[in-house]
């Protein structure tokens, strides 16, 4: 049985259903890698044939074929394990990846049997996309999809800040089946800037095609299902070094077991990290502080937050300037907050738990 996986290190947003959001900031120290069970024989490789639409609203955005060459190049690179920074995998890793025998190559056939170069160009009067797959209709100014059965879709384009690019997952709507990327987090040359200038967005966007959840799971201490890294507290951002380590291995390992509080008196829902775009750790919280950090761009000048009681009041308000801050929580009563973001264009909140 083939198993693959994908090493990361970035910051995520959080998926709803089928779909996953990265602003990933990809640790260009970590390269990600691909890793299989070494029984796949060279004559069985999987060639998956893909079609890039480059949805511009300017010359910028309508990025050279060398850049869309270039992605497919490192993509096959990592899925291959032939990327030049292999010898960066810690060892404790290196021993499990393999060459997963997929390759992708831009389509050379289009769905009505023509002769195509896999790359569709699409003007269009929209100036920036989120993740609502709008892009993926004509009728939305975007380019409609290519039968999923037979194509691996991939838009690129201009996306909102914060976002570099999202996955649909195995299973979802084909209309609607594929990967997202901005434009400049796209490829390794061209408009492609760093430190997206890797190619590990679509590198990490593919793996989430493939099934493949964030390492902890999309939960705090949560799981990926694949029993071959350690539990991860939440995702990373910047340019960790390995191995990093928070100091707090217990409450690692107590956080699924916290108290019969957690366990029994707590709605599922409000306990399992289910936001776009923010996380809060710990939750619950117990006194003092909670950490919350934003996977958005906060722009030079930060934003404002409110954190919100059950009751509808503004309990406390404050402004971050940066992803990742303090917030003393110790004044507020036991209960359940919403913490949001309150700028305009900003829908992100969470919430958690105040014992
Ligand atoms: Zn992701």
């Amino acid at each position: 049985m083939r198993l693959f996986i994908l090493f990361f290190s970035f910051i995520s947003v959080i998926s709803v259903n089928a779909q996953r959001n990265c602003t990933a900031i990809i640790n260009s120290a970590m390269p990600v890698i691909s890793s299989q069970s070494n029984s796949m024989s060279p004559e069985k490789i999987i060639t998956i044939p893909v079609v890039v639409h480059v949805v511009y609203n300017n010359a910028v955005e309508n990025i050279s074929e060398a850049q869309i060459i270039s992605q497919i190049t490192s993509l096959n690179a990592d899925f291959t394990k032939s990327n030049n920074d292999f010898s960066k995998v810690p060892s404790v890793f290196a021993k499990l990846a393999a060459n997963t025998s997929i390759r992708f190559e831009l389509a050379k056939t289009d769905p009505m049997g023509k002769s195509t170069t896999g790359i569709i160009r699409k003007k269009s009067t929209r100036m920036m996309w989120t993740d609502d797959d709008k892009i993926k209709y004509q009728a939305n100014g975007g380019s409609t999809t290519w039968d999923a059965k037979s194509y691996l879709n991939i838009w690129v384009c201009n996306t909102v800040p914060g976002l570099t690019g999202y996955a649909s997952f195995p299973g979802a709507d084909r209309a609607v089946d594929g990967i997202v990327i901005r434009y400049d987090a796209f490829g390794t040359v061209g408009k492609v800037l760093a430190p997206f200038n890797l190619g590990r967005t679509l590198t990490h966007e593919v793996g989430h095609w493939m099934g493949l959840k964030h390492l902890w799971g999309d939960q705090q201490c949560g799981d990926d299902g694949i029993g071959d890294t350690p539990k991860q507290r939440n995702g990373n951002s910047g340019t960790p070094v390995f191995p990093k380590t928070d100091g707090k291995r217990s409450s690692m390992l107590n956080s699924k077991a916290l108290a019969p509080a957690w366990n029994n008196n707590m709605e599922p829902e409000i306990l399992t990290v289910n936001t776009r775009d923010i996380v809060v750790y710990p939750n619950p919280v117990q006194s003092g502080n909670i950490k919350l950090l934003v996977n958005t761009n906060l722009g030079s000048n930060g934003k404002n937050y409110a954190i919100i009681s059950s009751n509808g009041q503004i309990v406390k308000t404050g402004h971050l300037l940066e992803m990742e801050e303090d917030i003393n929580v110790q004044s507020l009563a036991p209960g359940i907050y919403q913490i949001r973001l309150t700028d305009i264009a900003s829908n992100s909140s969470t919430k958690f738990v105040k014992q």
